[in-house]
């Protein structure tokens, strides 16, 4: 039984539990880190991969009028003078005239340094964009820049997905990849870093129709997040009033999260007119529209960009997840992640180190990473063992003990109820994959489970 106390989340914890979990940590540690620089160690890179992997499968793979795309970091310079890019990517920047801090004007809350209470300097704009040069010479011809967002890659290569897949509107470009933002300030764990990863979909469709697109979008973006676990209560939308909005957009909505440190953006969804097409195809020559076989008509199409971070998405998913329960008598960390986004799908804990014991549990692991992410952990007591899989979310721990060896039946212990039941060896990996898809199981007379096949299935 767990007797569950409300538990404020704070980031202290979550950096400290992900540290010392091998999810995050700060970049060349050795070398005294990297400031707003992190590496994802071997539980945090499954639960990126995990997050990616979900949002290309709704969002690509489950739709037949999207396709997926992969462009270059760096791309011409030319690309950033047509976007806007290079001339206004800036955020007004002001240092303190006392302690010589800097800091983002829009961001302060007063006109005071909340450091020292000293005065600023004048805002300067300061250009997001990182610049490095291509080839030997370092010159002003030289200058090339880290993408700061992957959008750009999407339009500049319309032309080649129309003519190659041989698409009809309305359709969508998905792209997932590293975007680079020189941030003034950066700060909040993974939340504002100067490199991290977005997930982003240009989804091109008929001016006219682009209210409805849009308003659809915002609210499949919503339910993406609410499906893979978060809590309705810690999820808000943002509408950008008409006055806040870039020139050249319609409408633009942001999902944001509450997380520890207050409401802050997962992820925007804009509606950018016909915008980014029409400035690729002034600055290049080529025209970039469609041409609609039914009503003869030649338009440049309007575009949807729901544009999410993979890292701020981490930083949810683990906030929203956290949780500190009494459980027996004792005090466990338990990470509620969704076991689509779990790293460890299941982990076999041997009761003993004794061969006989060992080489079936190993027989289990071998079976079972065929299919799913598995570890193996036969150190200290069980409990111990329980609560380390806890702690990283892991949804099946599978224990194998010494009437295994007679029975053929291994215990699964879920991590959320902590209840336990005894399954047939030979159907374990068919029922840890039903259990994490949610689907619903059939008492056996022998003790052991069936997966109840589905409705359709049966017929
Ligand atoms: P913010 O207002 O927080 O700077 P933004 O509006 O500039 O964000 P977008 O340009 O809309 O962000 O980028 C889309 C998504 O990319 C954001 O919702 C966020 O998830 C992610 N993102 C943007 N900048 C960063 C950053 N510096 N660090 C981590 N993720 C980021």
């Amino acid at each position: 039984m767990t007797e569950h106390m409300p538990v404020k989340v704070d980031m202290e914890k979550i950096m400290s539990l992900t540290r010392r979990r091998g999810f995050i940590f700060p970049s060349s540690e050795i070398y005294g880190g990297l400031n707003s620089c992190w590496d994802y160690g071997p539980l945090g890179v499954e639960l990126k991969r995990n997050i990616k992997q979900n949002w290309w499968k709704t969002i690509v793979q489950e739709r037949d009028d999207v396709v997926g795309l992969d462009t270059s970091i760096l791309m011409h310079p030319k690309v950033w003078e047509a976007s806007g890019h290079l001339q206004g990517f800036c955020d007004p920047m002001v240092d303190c005239k006392s302690c010589h801090t800097r800091w983002r004007k829009d961001e302060l809350e007063s006109d005071k340094c909340p450091s020292c209470g000293g005065d600023f300097t004048e805002p300067r704009m300061f250009n997001l964009m990182f610049k490095t040069f291509m080839g030997p010479v370092e010159d002003s011809t030289a200058i090339v820049y880290l993408r700061p967002e992957t959008a750009q890659g999407m339009f500049v290569n319309f032309d080649n997905i129309l003519n190659s897949s041989h698409r009809r509107l309305p359709f969508g470009i998905a792209q997932q990849g590293k975007s680079f933002r020189n941030e003034i300030t950066t700060s909040n764990f993974i939340f504002r870093t100067r490199e991290f990863e977005q997930m982003e979909l240009e989804f091109f469709v008929k001016p006219g129709t682009d209210e409805e697109w849009f308003n659809y979008w915002v609210g499949a973006r919503l339910n993406w997040y609410k499906t893979l676990g978060i809590k309705e209560e810690n999820l808000k939308l943002h509408v950008h009033p008409k006055e806040d909005l870039a020139h050249y957009a319609r409408g633009c909505s942001d999902v944001t999260y509450n997380f520890p440190m207050g409401w802050g953006e997962l992820e925007g969804i804009a509606n950018r007119t016909d915008f980014d097409l029409k400035q690729h195809a002034k600055a290049s020559g080529k025209p970039l529209d469609y041409f609609d076989d039914e009503t003869k008509e030649r338009f440049v199409p309007y575009v949807i960009e729901p544009s999410a971070g993979v890292d701020r998405s981490a930083l949810a998913f683990l906030c929203d997840a956290y949780d500190e329960e009494m459980a027996e008598g004792e005090m466990r960390v338990v990470l509620h992640l969704h076991p689509a986004l779990a790293p460890m799908k299941a982990t076999v804990l041997p009761l003993s180190k004794k061969e006989n014991l060992a080489s079936v549990a190993k027989q289990v692991y071998a079976e079972l990473r065929k299919n799913m992410m598995v570890m193996y952990d036969d150190t200290q007591s069980i409990g111990r063992r329980y609560r380390r899989q806890d702690e990283i979310g892991t949804p099946y721990c599978v224990t194998v003990d010494f009437q295994s060896i007679d029975d053929g039946q291994v215990t699964i212990r879920d991590r959320d109820s902590m209840n336990q039941i005894r399954v047939p060896m030979k159907s374990l990996t068919e029922i840890i994959i039903a259990k994490l898809r949610g689907e619903p199981f059939l008492e056996l007379p022998c003790g052991g489970q069936k997966v109840v096949k589905k409705a359709a299935e049966s017929k």
